[in-house]
């Protein structure tokens, strides 16, 4: 495989993120998610264009083509698998350790990628639920958003977009808003639009746009 500079696969990553995220990109949110101008978003785009990393379509979308997908999911493998060994390893904080994955991740030789699989055990998910590469979650999941007073839910995965914010993990961490816990939701409010929470380490209470890109499983309802 070619590589790529570190921007490049800063800008297949985030494709790829929105993409699962079932958001389409434009140049301009590119720009916006990457705190980056627009005329250097449009020159690197150029360029991936020209490598054939990307298609730009009529609507001016990007589109990752078959060898930008491929880089991008080895990315988010590299990604996910440097969280893993970082919180169950080394013993870093689940809320940070994305911060420190999303530098490791450019730096690690597909050896290292290997051996790192193996000694892990080739885990299956993050330690905030994204599955890894041949793995899914499970049929039933639904947003936080789509559940029912009363309900009994397993947290599955925390959205990818949460993650970059180390406060709000710390505080989803300290809810105990983690995969495998369960939680009953208690009550949805549209005046205060949060929806909050109660398991045995207590109450919480979240915002709706939070609460959309949590995945939960439903385990029972009362
Ligand atoms: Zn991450
Ligand atoms: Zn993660």
């Amino acid at each position: 495989m070619i590589e790529h500079s570190q921007v490049i696969e800063e800008y297949l990553l985030t494709l790829y993120k929105l993409n699962r995220a079932g958001e389409t990109a434009k140049a301009v949110a590119l720009a916006k998610r990457l705190n980056t101008s627009p005329p250097t978003v449009h020159a690197t785009i150029s360029r991936m264009q020209r490598d054939g990393l990307i298609n730009v379509n009529k609507k001016k979308e990007l589109i990752l083509t078959n060898e930008g997908q491929k880089i991008a999911e080895d990315i988010a493998y590299r990604h996910n698998l440097s969280e893993y060994f970082l919180c169950n390893t080394l013993g870093i904080p689940w809320y940070e350790v994305h911060q420190h994955a999303h530098r490791l991740e450019h730096a690690m030789t597909p050896t290292v990628v290997q051996k790192l699989a193996e000694f892990l055990g080739k885990p299956e998910f993050c330690p905030h639920g994204t599955p890894m590469p041949g793995t899914t979650l499970p049929e039933n999941t639904i947003t936080l958003m789509e559940t029912e007073p009363g309900m009994i839910v397993e947290v599955a995965m925390i959205g990818e977009s949460l993650e970059d914010s180390v406060d709000l993990m710390k505080i989803l961490q300290e809810h105990s808003i983690m995969p495998g816990n369960r939680h009953k939701v208690i009550e949805k409010t549209d005046v205060m639009r949060s929806i909050s929470l109660e398991s045995k380490e207590g109450s919480s209470s979240l915002p709706f746009h939070v609460a959309e890109k949590i995945l939960v499983t439903k385990i029972t309802k009362d």
